[in-house]
């Protein structure tokens, strides 16, 4: 299934000069949803990717996090923006290119010996998904790898993560 043909291009959003990859067109198309987790799925199962939970970062994160953790029999922990999250947390801060941002996780969602996954909707220069995976390893579990459904290529994010599997569907 051609994925890149579900995805909106929305130039100039949320700023001049960025092409917003809009994934919500993919979502409202069932063929397209059910075709995008089952092959995350495979991938997942193809490079041995078994993890006890998966990690979405708020908020598109979610929305593909969470059917991937049910179709793999897996649980499912959101890490959020701060101030969301209602129990004791955990905080990363990393760098945007201007300014910083953080994320929070629950001190208690996961226990030093659970492998996880992290997923998100996109990577772009890695920052999102190498803050979640310090803050997983600060909490003493086992990164297995990522899975996106788009990869930015020419903006090299993959270069700043660990040397994990890394999935993508979709390549711009
Ligand atoms: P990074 O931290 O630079 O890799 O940016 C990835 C984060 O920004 C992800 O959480 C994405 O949801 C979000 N993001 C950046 N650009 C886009 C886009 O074009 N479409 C959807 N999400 C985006």
């Amino acid at each position: 299934m051609d994925l890149k043909a579900l995805i909106r291009d929305i130039p100039d959003f949320p700023k001049p000069g960025i092409m917003f990859r809009d994934i919500t067109t993919l979502l409202n198309s069932p063929e397209g949803l059910r075709y995008t987790i089952d092959s995350l799925v495979e991938q997942c199962q193809a490079k041995e990717l078994m993890p006890d939970h998966v990690v979405g970062m708020e908020s598109r994160g979610f929305l593909f996090g969470m059917p991937l953790a049910y179709q793999m029999n897996a649980g499912f922990i959101p890490v959020r923006k701060p101030g969301k999250l209602p129990a004791p947390v955990h905080r990363v801060e990393y760098d945007l290119e201007y300014g910083k941002d953080s994320l929070e996780i629950h001190q208690d969602a996961v226990a030093p010996h659970h492998r996880v996954l992290i997923v998100d909707d996109l990577i772009a220069t890695g920052g999102t998904a190498k803050a979640t995976a310090e803050l997983l390893s600060q909490l003493g579990c086992e990164v297995l790898g990522f899975a996106f459904i788009i990869e930015l290529v020419a903006l090299n994010g993959r270069q700043c993560l660990p040397d994990l599997p890394i999935i993508s569907l979709v390549e711009y």
